[in-house]
């Protein structure tokens, strides 16, 4: 009888005291609220705290961002020899926290641009409020999402040519899509690979039509028509691909090509749907900033990185948005003091 008296105020407490802990968190405010952890959002921390801004960054659901999500980076600058990209990571975060950033393990699923101070809740309940938001949720490749594909991503499967071209020299390589993406990826992969295959689901590119007259006239450059990517072949020791399968669609027929690497060029996703309504975008979802500027359509919220970017995409151009977003909220905040 003890044990379930004792069980049933624990149940009591559980479902009494928990729930209104959780919605009663004392809001946490800061001059300068910083969304998301990888390059753009580290460094604008790095900025931020070097001010004296005390700003809070909130990691969410992927701690540093799209660089943790590879090995071999070659093109950061400040390292001769290869950096890996959760290493990198980790030191921006380091440098980050010890100029004062004070770190948050939560992900933001709320935000209202309309009240002053802006306002954000994340998803443990936490409410956020700031003078000025800087936004580096940025953006996620789109993939083909067939299982082999998962299983080589990082061993021959890549979504960036700028950053793992360089690793595929005087190898084959295919590129999947149509669009001015793909075609551009596919000429510059041709300075490393020896062959360069573009597999596009239809029988006419979506891309611009000089790029396609480029692309046309590039004789490294073989252009498969109609066809998808069935299977994605590779060894297990060491893990790497050496071919692919390929389905067209107007035939069925299945075709073997072999190849050492696979782009993946079908668009990106930028992380922005919380502020539809909210933040002026395109019409993808980038948000745009005025020029020159990482600074959106409603004063004191900036934007900076893979979020406002689609064009450059690399570790460096984020960062350097990233310290453009912390000086100009600095001016920003001091300007309505
Ligand atoms: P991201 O790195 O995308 O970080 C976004 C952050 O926002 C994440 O921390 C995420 O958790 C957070 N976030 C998202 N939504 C929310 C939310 N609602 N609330 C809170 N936080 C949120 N670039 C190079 O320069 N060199 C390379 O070698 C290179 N290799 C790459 C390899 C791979 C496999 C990939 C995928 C990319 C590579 N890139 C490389 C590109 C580079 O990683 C990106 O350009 C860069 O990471 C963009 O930085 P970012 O800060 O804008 O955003
Ligand atoms: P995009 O223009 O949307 O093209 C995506 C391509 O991938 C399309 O050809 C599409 O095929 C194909 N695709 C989509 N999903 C697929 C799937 N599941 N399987 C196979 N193929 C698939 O994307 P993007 O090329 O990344 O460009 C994005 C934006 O950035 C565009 O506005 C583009 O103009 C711009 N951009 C501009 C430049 C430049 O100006 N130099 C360079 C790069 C990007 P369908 O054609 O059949 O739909």
């Amino acid at each position: 009888a003890y044990l379930a008296l004792k069980e049933v105020l624990l149940i009591l407490a559980s479902v009494t005291i928990y729930p209104y802990i959780m919605n009663n968190k004392s809001t946490k405010h800061t001059k300068v609220l910083i969304l998301g952890s990888g390059p753009a959002g580290y460094t604008a921390a790095i900025y931020a705290a070097r001010a004296m801004l005390k700003p809070i960054l909130v990691h969410g659901s992927q701690p540093g961002g799209q660089l943790t999500t590879t090995t071999d980076v070659e093109n950061y600058p400040g390292y001769s020899k290869v950096i890996q990209g959760p290493w990198l990571m980790d030191e921006m975060k380091g440098q980050a926290e010890a100029v004062g950033t004070v770190m948050i393990q939560d992900h933001i699923n709320k935000v209202d641009l309309s009240k002053k101070p802006f306002e954000a809740v994340g998803d443990s309940g936490q409410i956020y409020t700031a003078d000025s938001f800087i936004i580096s949720t940025g953006a996620q490749a789109r993939w083909l999402n067939i299982k082999s594909e998962q299983e080589f991503r990082g061993y021959g499967v890549s979504a960036c040519a700028t950053c793992d071209g360089f690793f595929f020299k005087d190898k084959e390589v295919a590129v999947v899509g149509g669009g001015n993406a793909a075609v551009e990826e596919a000429m510059f992969l041709t300075k490393f690979a020896s062959k360069v295959k573009l597999i596009h689901r239809r029988n006419e590119l979506r891309a611009e039509k000089m790029l396609q007259e480029k692309l046309k006239a590039n004789n490294k450059i073989e252009i498969i028509w109609d066809s998808v990517v069935d299977e994605v072949l590779g060894d297990s020791e060491p893990k790497g691909v050496n071919g692919i399968k390929i389905k067209n669609v107007k035939s069925n027929k299945i075709t073997e090509l072999k190849v050492h690497g696979l782009f993946i060029a079908i668009g990106h996703d930028p992380a922005t749907s919380l502020f539809k309504d909210q933040l002026k975008m395109d019409k993808e979802g980038y948000l745009i900033t005025k020029p020159d500027s990482t600074e959106t359509n409603v004063p004191g919220v900036f934007a900076a990185g893979d979020v406002k970017d689609k064009i450059f995409r690399q570790a460096v151009t984020a960062a350097g948005m990233g310290c453009m977003s912390a000086l100009e909220a600095e001016k920003f905040i001091s300007k309505s003091n």
